[in-house]
């Protein structure tokens, strides 16, 4: 679920509502557009209650928030789970664990210099917590046969629906992904009064002031890294105003028809391909098309992909000479979704004879940056193979080597609920993707 942040424009001050994928604000009182950039994490908070008298001694506390689609891939298939959490990332025992719905139920707001009060240091690495919070997320397999056996298997109610999670297959995992991630910081306001701990918002007690004896409360100030910029919405190469929505990572110009990835280093051109469309092309969907050597598996062309993954095919010869590129979609979508989307592309791949790019006004916005997409290429190879031990055992020795990526859009045309790509036979619902704008 998203989180809305209460955002003033730079410009004319006006106090806006955006959402927290948003990079792109547009102020709909003086029209200005600008893209937000910051060199780490976005960082919000939780406000305490208007007319906070003490805000000066307010001890802000860091927690984590991720939110993405983590892959397993172990003997007994892929599995995935949407993870949407927040995690304390202080060490002090009596702090809530998580922020639970609280991020989701208030507006937040984001972090600024002159916001009175000071700060926590995270105490423990945000991989590490990443890495904690994915171990003790329950894994779902898809296939229902596998999910009974094995003894470390538990049964649990979800809904009105029996699932069967596995919760060891962590420990025996041959490749694991965190895609699509977004991470930031949620701080939650403390007040340390007499000798208590006081939550900032609600003002109920924490912990009295001898639990946490010995941890340092003092906090420090704003860290000017943390600052956000702005930076004006124009195309680096001819000064054309940029087009997109406001979640989209890459913008492109309409004018040079150039495209930009927006990165902490500020807009980034990203080479850019489309497949043309015809009359009956609705919208493009953008794919990070990523073409790489993958050494372990001996996959150098699309020929060697289709016999070492015993695709049902024939390689043709010109696929000797082609190389191998895995088509990760550029949006995002629910974990199986994804799975098949990519899964089709890639095996599709053949029939699509990507152009230079011409900058329509039916281009979908890019909501996953290529480096996601990267990190995705082996569970696609994973999703795409038709013979498991062929490929799984080999996961973890994959290395990718040579890597390119190109964004291409594909043309989709409209079949009443669903978008469907007539090379490669991709389809995806059209509620499926309206749905991934809040992943
Ligand atoms: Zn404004
Ligand atoms: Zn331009």
């Amino acid at each position: 679920m998203d989180i809305k942040i209460e955002q003033e424009c730079p410009q004319c001050g006006a106090p806006i509502t955006i959402a927290e994928s948003d990079r792109l604000l547009s102020c709909p009182y003086c029209g200005v557009k600008s893209f937000m950039q910051s060199a780490g994490a976005f960082r919000y908070y939780l406000p305490p209650p208007d007319g906070e008298e003490d805000a000066a001694e307010l001890l802000y506390v860091p927690y984590l928030r991720f939110k993405g689609n983590i892959f397993l891939v172990n003997e007994a298939g892929i599995s995935h789970k949407v993870m949407d959490t927040t995690h304390l990332g202080f060490d002090l025992p009596g702090l809530p664990p998580s922020l639970g719905v609280r991020p989701q139920a208030m507006q937040v707001q984001r972090l600024l210099p002159e916001t009175p009060g000071r700060y926590l240091r995270l105490t423990t690495k945000a991989r590490v917590i990443l890495e904690k919070v994915i171990r003790l997320s329950p894994m779902r397999i898809e296939k229902k046969k596998q999910q009974i056996t094995g003894k470390e298997n538990d049964m649990v109610y979800i809904g009105s629906r029996m699932e069967t999670i596995e919760y060891s297959s962590h420990s025996r995992f041959l490749h694991r992904a965190f895609i699509g991630e977004t991470v930031s910081f949620v701080y939650l306001p403390i007040h340390v009064k007499d000798n208590t701990l006081l939550d900032g918002v609600t003002k109920s007690f924490l912990m009295r002031r001898e639990q946490a004896s010995g941890v340092p409360l003092r906090g420090a100030s704003f860290n000017p890294r943390w600052q956000v910029r702005f930076m004006p919405t124009l195309c680096p190469r001819c000064g054309w105003s940029l087009d997109g929505e406001g979640d989209c990572l890459v913008t492109t110009c309409s004018n040079c028809d150039t495209a930009w990835e927006l990165g902490p280093q500020g807009l980034k051109q990203v080479h850019w391909q489309m497949v043309p469309g015809d009359r009956g092309t609705a919208l493009y969907l953008g794919f990070w098309k990523i073409s790489a050597h993958i050494p372990a598996l001996d996959i150098y062309s699309f020929a060697d992909f289709i016999q070492r993954t015993n695709q049902a095919m024939l390689p043709k010869q010109q696929w000797y000479d082609r190389v191998m590129s895995y088509w990760i979609p550029a949006f995002k979508l629910r974990p199986k979704i994804f799975l098949r989307t990519g899964r089709q592309a890639t095996l599709g791949q053949w029939r699509l004879s990507p152009e230079e790019g011409h900058v329509v006004p039916n281009l979908y916005p890019v909501t996953l940056p290529a480096a996601e997409a990267k990190q995705s290429v082996k569970v696609i190879l994973a999703a795409s193979t038709a013979s498991r031990k062929s490929i799984f055992p080999f996961l973890p020795k994959v290395r990718l080597q040579d890597v390119t990526s190109t964004l291409v859009f594909l043309p989709f045309v409209d079949k009443g609920h669903d978008w469907y790509q007539p090379h490669t036979a991709a389809s995806i619902s059209k509620n499926v993707l309206r749905f991934g704008r809040n992943l």
